[in-house]
């Protein structure tokens, strides 16, 4: 019998295909992929995926097919399974959103009062619906939900939505966010010993990668009589690391800030001096 191995769901093609694996392989993880290939083993890390369907997946978790899978959050809510969710991911970003045609006289959920509304994902909407005491008709199609208002099958949709653009060109006007999603690791609650041994060494390089993500690696020179204010501007995860330049007077400094951090500091260090400034990406920050 050979090693155990971690089973994980990804999506075969898709939206989350691509940056499923690739989070893999800043995981360390190289995995094969071809067309066709309905499974593969890792060849550095004792794991084994298998390439589904996305709506296939949480069910394959549920029943101890796969051990765990990533999927996203919208696909969760409309078919509740049981599976446990154990890490937003940061990619698959997008909502779920009520659109009606530009010229349509719908301005408000509540103007949805007996409409039709087309979508593929009517128990989310009818819960959404239901809270705000609105009684639409829902039609549910699974594909192509954007084109039902003009070939008259609907009055509105309630598609997913990441930038807007293939409403705006389906000529829709979006009306209202029902919710966010983004895609998630799931897993199941229980677990065999080994399995849960090998899920534990893949989230604990999966929450390097994402703490990594959301940093930068700030390098800048600065005057170092200014390096006191500089070092309280960088909200650092320590103090910074401060290196002599040859430059007689001038230092190097060092340090590690979440990325938004960094944009919101950036004209200060500038005014106390700092020239030469590097932002670079991290690959991995293990705490
Ligand atoms: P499958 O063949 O696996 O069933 P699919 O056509 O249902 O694929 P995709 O369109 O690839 O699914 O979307 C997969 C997931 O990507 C969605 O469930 C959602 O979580 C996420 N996503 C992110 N942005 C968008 C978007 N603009 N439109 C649709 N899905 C999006
Ligand atoms: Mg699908």
């Amino acid at each position: 019998m050979g090693t155990k191995r971690l089973k994980l769901a990804i999506q075969k093609q898709g939206r989350l295909a691509e940056p499923s694996l690739e989070l893999l392989r800043k995981c360390g993880i190289s995995i094969s992929n071809g067309p066709g290939k309905l499974r593969s083993e890792a060849a550095n890390f004792p794991l084994e995926v298998y390439f589904l369907r996305d709506d296939d997946i949480p069910e394959y978790v549920a029943d101890g097919v796969a051990d765990a899978g990533i999927v996203g959050a919208n696909i969760l809510a409309e078919a509740p399974s049981q599976v446990e969710t154990v890490e937003s991911l940061g990619f698959g970003q997008c909502r779920l959103a009520i659109a009606v045609p530009k010229a349509s006289d719908v301005r408000s959920v509540d103007d949805l009062a007996g409409r039709r509304i087309a979508t593929s994902y009517p128990l989310i909407l009818r819960k959404f619906l239901d809270s705000r005491h609105t009684e639409a008709d829902i039609h549910e199609i699974s594909g192509s939900v954007e084109i039902a208002p003009s070939i008259g099958l609907a009055d509105a949709v309630c598609d997913l939505v990441s930038s807007g653009s293939t409403l705006f060109s389906n000529g829709l006007r979006e009306i209202e966010t029902v919710m966010r999603s983004e895609a998630v690791l799931v897993a199941r609650p229980d677990q065999d010993r080994s399995s849960e041994t090998i899920l534990g060494q893949f989230l604990f390089r999966l929450r390097g990668v994402l703490a990594a993500r959301q940093n930068k690696y700030i390098l800048l020179n600065a005057p170092a009589e200014r390096v006191d204010e500089i070092s309280r501007i960088l909200p650092g995860m320590k103090s910074p690391t401060i290196l002599p330049l040859a430059e007689p007077g001038w230092v190097s400094v060092h340090s590690v800030i979440g990325e938004k951090d960094f944009w919101e500091v950036v004209d200060s260090l500038k005014l106390a001096g700092a020239q030469g400034i590097l932002v670079l990406s991290i690959d991995q920050m293990i705490r």
